[in-house]
């Protein structure tokens, strides 16, 4: 019997996920689809107890459920708790098991690109919504030697903080004070959606100030390359942009529902195939 999977989220319409786990089913001989389904908020419980009923195997979460969805699930992996977020639902064995694949997707993307080992790296994030929780937990988690957040609510930025502080030596910054702080970074990640498409002429912070060498990351991928990105290209820094972090959080995704290794070229393919339709 064909085996079922989804995305639920609000808005939901233009999610690539479904084309790219499609595509890695048809590679892999699975005999599964994956549909797109528009959740509104006060409905999260409702489908995840259609996920129950219907036997949906496994099931992605995006904005803006990624924390309201865990109070309805059996078990929640412990990297998942500790982020305060789930993005991937295994369903096993009538138990719904919530994980989060967001933040090792983006460190598996980001290791090749990083010039030193990440306990030589002092790293500024840029937002503490929820892609900056699992970005940060996970930066802590593998022992970068310094983390600094700094985001317009300028207490969410300090609350995040907190919350790495067991892990490592982390603290928040006024966003008015990053800017003459930036020499001091490795590494300089943009979490916020500043620049992203239509929006693609606005900038998080400067980059006049940036050391050659500098790692930037965006975990933007629409435009591929931002405003931000080309700034810190042109200034000698080592860019990337956010659409591996988002083919490997599906390929991670792809690995707990299946048993089986992600076909990660064919999602990539696929991520870009369709990105080059979209006027980005
Ligand atoms: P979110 O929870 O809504 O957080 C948005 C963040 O951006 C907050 O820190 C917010 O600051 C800040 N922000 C938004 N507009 C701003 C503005 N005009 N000026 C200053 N700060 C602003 O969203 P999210 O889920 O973290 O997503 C953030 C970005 O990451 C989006 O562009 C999303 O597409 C991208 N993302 C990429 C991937 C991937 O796989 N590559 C995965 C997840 C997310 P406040 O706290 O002050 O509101």
């Amino acid at each position: 019997m064909k085996q079922v999977y989804g995305v639920i989220g609000h808005p939901i319409a233009h999610s690539l996920s479904p084309a790219m786990h499609e595509a890695a089913f048809k590679e892999c001989g699975i005999d599964g689809t994956y549909l797109a389904f528009e959740v509104k908020e006060e409905q999260v419980k409702q489908a995840i107890d259609g996920v129950r009923a219907l036997g949906i195997k496994g099931l992605n979460v995006t904005i803006p459920h990624k924390v309201a969805v865990m109070e309805y699930l059996d078990e929640i992996d412990p990297v998942a708790r500790q982020i305060g977020a789930v993005n991937t639902i295994v369903h096993k064995d009538n138990k719904l098991i919530g994980y989060n694949t967001d933040g090792q997707g983006y460190l598996q993307a980001l290791l090749p690109v990083l010039p030193k080992a990440l306990k030589d790296m002092r790293v500024l994030i840029l937002g503490a919504g929820g892609a900056a929780k699992g970005v940060a937990v996970t930066m802590a988690m593998n022992g970068v030697k310094e983390l600094v957040i700094s985001n317009r609510t300028e207490k969410k930025a300090n609350d995040l903080a907190e919350e790495c502080s067991g892990l490592t030596n982390s603290s928040g910054l006024p966003i008015s004070l990053a800017q003459a702080r930036l020499t001091e970074f490795d590494l300089i990640i943009n979490t916020t959606s500043i620049g992203m498409t239509p929006n693609v002429d606005q900038m998080p912070l400067s980059l006049e100030m940036i050391a050659k060498g500098v790692v930037v990351s965006d975990l933007i991928y629409t435009p591929s390359k931002t405003r931000w990105l080309k700034d810190a290209e042109a200034r000698g820094a080592i860019i990337q942009n956010g659409l591996e972090m988002f083919v490997n959080q599906g390929a991670l995704a792809f690995e707990k529902w299946t048993g089986q290794s992600a076909p990660r070229d064919v999602m990539s393919s696929k991520v870009k195939e369709k990105l080059g339709g979209l006027s980005c």
